[in-house]
This record gives structure tokens, sequence and C-alpha cells, in this order.
């Protein structure tokens, strides 16, 4: 069985707690490796490596550590079907889609690449007579991310890009169910001339992670995760001192005005809530029809996701893959039975497809007439099921993403620039779509949610995402001739 271990100073460390997880290929349902869980000493030694490594790193020129991102994004581009492939095999997507991930990695390196201009502060010449004061942005020396299993190598470069461009040294805690895409990562890096020490893998679970929250020395913790995992690591960092922003779980609304092209909307809806299985925060969750379109939407949904190709997300012919892991897979069924029960119409059940019983497979399923009260409404389900929440006005649309918990994105389709424009205006949702279904933020924005989909007051990459990983420190200056000095026991005021 291989083994996935740490990446500590520059190189492949295994562990040596004796703890263990199994990683899987969804794909067939078999173990292909054993990743090791850190013990709170082996995570200890990572950030004493890395406390090792920051004094030269923050140092290093801003033109420098520039020249090392683009060096990254050189060979994290050449190596891109390597890291893809890596994800794949652990995660189940299709390679086409784990290829989409990595580029959007390498986006958040060219981002990252523009440093110099990133840290830029401010000046202000005379503020008071004689005076001047100026900013500088400042790394916060040991920090760390909590990634999900979701995006293995698109999510750690969210936080990483940025936190190391800045000057910090990063360790990052991987998913334990799909750890290997964290060491392509590392080699990547390497590889690039990052120097040993800047970034660093520690394999593990909660042990590994609640040593992070309380170690003294690690000044921020970033976090991707479902939402009560996201909510005990904001209060556990936030107690303890540390910077702390956690990114958590989603349902995301589509809703479709009478007046969208149905063909246009069905080809989102079927993309958005099936690409990489359901397991995108960012997925359509709940298609919302408006009035009358619910009838022919749906009719061209169904038609669609009869088309959609299964299988293993190596053969460049399927279009989705298996899901992570079995009880994951168990537990998104679960939610079709609960809603056969409490009244919704199952019109397409995932496990009718040819495909379920092997490796971790379901098929597309559509729940429709699905209403608030129900389990698979108010739940996440992060598997390929569609629910379908129909209302009669744009008002009852917009209430309902009001009323819901969490706030990740939301789309609107129609083609009324006005009611696209008020929809923008109107809902509680942190990133928006227009005619768009996954409306992820580029590198030079940011990515976050409202409410239960984000703790914490910072958003992810982009201009937040270089505030959190930096420090202000304001500067007051003067250069007065010795001849007009004083004893002046006033307090310092505007003069
Ligand atoms: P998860 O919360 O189970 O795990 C995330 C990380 O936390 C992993 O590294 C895991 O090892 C660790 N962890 C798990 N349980 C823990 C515990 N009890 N104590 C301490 N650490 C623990 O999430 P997941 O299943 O890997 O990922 C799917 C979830 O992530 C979904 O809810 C999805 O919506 C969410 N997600 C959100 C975003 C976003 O930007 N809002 C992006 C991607 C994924």
């Amino acid at each position: 069985m291989e083994r996935i271990s740490h990446w500590v100073g520059g190189k492949v460390v295994p562990g040596e707690s004796g703890r263990t997880g199994p990683v899987f290929n969804p794909a067939t349902g078999e173990q292909t490796h054993e990743v090791d869980f850190a013990s709170v000493e082996e995570l200890d030694r990572a950030v004493e490596v890395a406390k090792e490594a920051f004094p030269d790193w923050r140092t290093l020129s801003l033109s420098k550590r520039a020249a090392v991102m683009f060096r990254i994004r050189e060979v994290m581009d050449s190596r891109k079907t390597e890291i893809a492939k890596a994800v794949t095999a652990q995660h189940g997507k299709c390679l086409f889609d784990a290829l989409a991930e990595v580029e959007r990695g390498v986006e958040l390196v060219e981002f990252a690449a523009g440093v110099p201009h990133l840290m830029k502060g401010g000046f202000s010449e005379q503020v008071t007579t004689g005076f001047d004061l100026y900013s500088v942005r400042q790394p916060l020396g040991v920090v760390a991310g909590i990634t999900p299993f979701n995006f293995p190598a698109m999510v750690p470069m969210w936080m990483c890009a940025g936190a190391i461009a800045a000057g910090n040294c990063f360790i990052l805690k991987p998913s334990e169910k799909d750890s290997g895409a964290s060491l392509e990562l590392a080699e990547t890096f390497k590889e690039a001339g990052l120097p040993d020490g800047v970034f660093q893998v520690v394999q593990g679970d909660k042990v590994a992670v609640d040593r992070i929250l309380e170690h003294p020395d690690i000044k921020a913790v970033s976090f991707v995760g479902s939402t009560p995992v996201a909510r005990y690591i904001y209060a556990t960092a936030s107690a303890n001192g540390k910077r702390v922003q956690a990114l958590a779980g989603a349902k995301n609304h589509m809703v479709v005005l009478p007046d969208a092209d149905v063909g246009m909307a069905a080809d989102a809806a079927v993309s958005s809530v099936y690409g990489s299985a359901g397991e995108r925060c960012m997925a359509v969750a709940t298609v919302v029809p408006v009035g009358d379109i619910g009838e022919p939407l749906m009719e061209a949904i169904l038609d669609r996701t009869a088309k959609l190709k299964v299988g293993d997300g190596m053969d460049p012919e399927n279009e989705m893959g298996p899901l992570v892991t079995r009880e994951h897979r168990d537990k998104v069924v679960t939610y079709i039975d609960g809603a056969r029960e409490q009244g919704a119409k199952v019109l397409v059940d995932g496990r009718e497809h040819p495909l379920w019983g092997t490796g971790f497979f379901v098929g597309p399923s559509v729940i429709d007439h699905v209403t608030t009260e129900m389990d698979c409404y108010r739940d996440e389900i992060f598997g390929p099921v569609m629910t379908v929440v129909r209302v009669g006005t744009y008002e009852e649309a917009v209430d309902l993403i009001k009323r819901n918990r969490w706030g990740n994105g939301a789309a609107v389709f129609t083609r009324d620039g006005g009611a696209a424009r008020q929809f923008v205006f109107d809902v509680e949702a942190g990133m928006v779509g227009i005619n768009v279904p996954i409306p992820v933020p580029l590198a030079f924005y940011s990515f976050g949610g409202w409410k239960e989909s984000l703790f914490g007051d910072s958003k992810m990459y982009g201009p937040e995402g270089m505030h959190f990983w930096t420090r202000e420190k304001a500067v007051t200056v003067r250069w007065p001739d010795p001849a007009t000095s004083t004893v002046d026991l006033g307090f310092p005021g505007a003069r």
C-alpha cells in the first residue's frame, strides 16, 4: 500500500505517530493509499522549521519573491496534468474538471506574483505641520490552512499563493480523504525554487487541526470545509487570539424567471448541479422556477439529465464521476428516501443508474416539488441531487434565499436586465451570477459567502486575501531642525 506522508523542510517526511487513514480510488472503491496522521509533536516540528525559514523569506525583496511566484506559475502550468491526475485518482472528479481546478490554482499564483503592487501601503505628506505618515503591510509569520476534500489542489492555492507571496511561511493540513495532491503541490513549489520550510504539509485529522488552533506560533488560520467544523475552527482559533477566516457549507439557489431561455437555463442547471458530482460549494443545489416556466424547464432538465455520461473520471468520455467515499455516497442517498417520505416527487433516483453498486457511484437524481421544511432542502447534500422548489413570484424567490441559513452563491436566469439588476440588489448571498450558475470570482476579486457560509470578516484570495495574510504598520515621521526641538507634554494633535 502506497503511503502519503508529510512534507517538512523541503522533503517527504514519513509519519511516526502510528496513526493513519485510508485513501480510496472512488471509481473502483479500492483502497490505494494510506495517509499518515500527524501527532502534536510532528505538527510542532513543522512549525519550528517554518519559524526558522521565516526571517530569510520575509527579508527577501518583493521583486525576488515575485520572481519565485512567476517560476511557480511556470512549473505548475507544466505539471498541471500530473497534478490533475492525482486529484482525479483520489477525489473521483473527471480529469477535465480536475485540470480546470489546477488552472484556477495557476491563476491565483499569477495574481500573487503581483505582490510588489499588492503590498503597497499609503503615504500622506504634511499630515500635521512637519509630519508625514505612511503605512506598510507586513507578513504575519507562520500561518496555516486547513482544507476540504472537494478541491484538493485549488483550495490550498486559494490560501497559500497569497500567504507565501506576502512573506509568510505556510503549513497546509489537507483533507485526509484525498491528500495526494498536496504533495504534488509541494514538489511543484520545490522545483520552482521556493525555499525549504516556506510551504509545508502536515497530513492528519482532528489531532493536527486542534494543535494548529492552539499553537502559539501560528498567527493565522484559514479554513474551508463544512459549517459545523468551520464554526468550531472560528470559535477556537479566535479564542486563542488568532486571525481566522472559516469558509463553510452552502445551499445555492438558481432562480429561473419566467422570461428566461428555457434551454439555456436547463443546460446551466444540469451543468452546475451534476458537475463534480455535486461536490462543489458553489454548485447549484436548488433550482427555483418562478411561475409558468416550471413545466417546460423540468422537461428540458430531465431530457439533459438522462443523457449525462457517468463513469470513471480518468475516461475522457465521461462527464460525471463517483462520490469521494462510500460513507458520503450512503449519506447522500438518504436524502432521496427522506424526500419521498416527506412528500416530494422523486423524478430520477440515482440508485437506478447502472453504476450503482460499483465504486462510490450514484447517478444524478432529480427531486421536484420540494418544500423548505424537507431535509433535502434544509441540509447541504453535497452530491448529484437536484432539488426543485417552485415559487409563484420573484419576491417569493428572493425571500426563500433570504430565509436560508447559508449565503454562498445565488444565480438568476433572465433576459431582463432590470430584473437581474434588482436581484443583485436584493439577494442575500456573497457571490451572485446573472445567467452564470457557478459565479466563482477570478483571482483578482475575493471569494466568500455570507451568513453561515463564512465565519470571520474576510473573504479568501484577491484583495481581501492579501489583507488577511498581512498586517498594517502605520509610521509617523518628522525630520525637524534640532534647533526647534522643545519639551512638550501635550498629547500630540493636529497642528
Ligand atoms: P470537513 O469539514 O469534513 O473537513 C474540512 C477539514 O476539516 C478537513 O481537513 C478535515 O480533516 C478537518 N476536520 C473534519 N472534521 C473535523 C473536526 N471535527 N475537528 C477538526 N477538524 C476537522 O469538510 P469536507 O467534507 O472535507 O468538505 C466539504 C464541505 O466543505 C462542504 O460543506 C462544502 O460546502 C464545504 N466547502 C465550502 C467552500 C466555501 O468556500 N464556502 C469551499 C469548498 C468546500
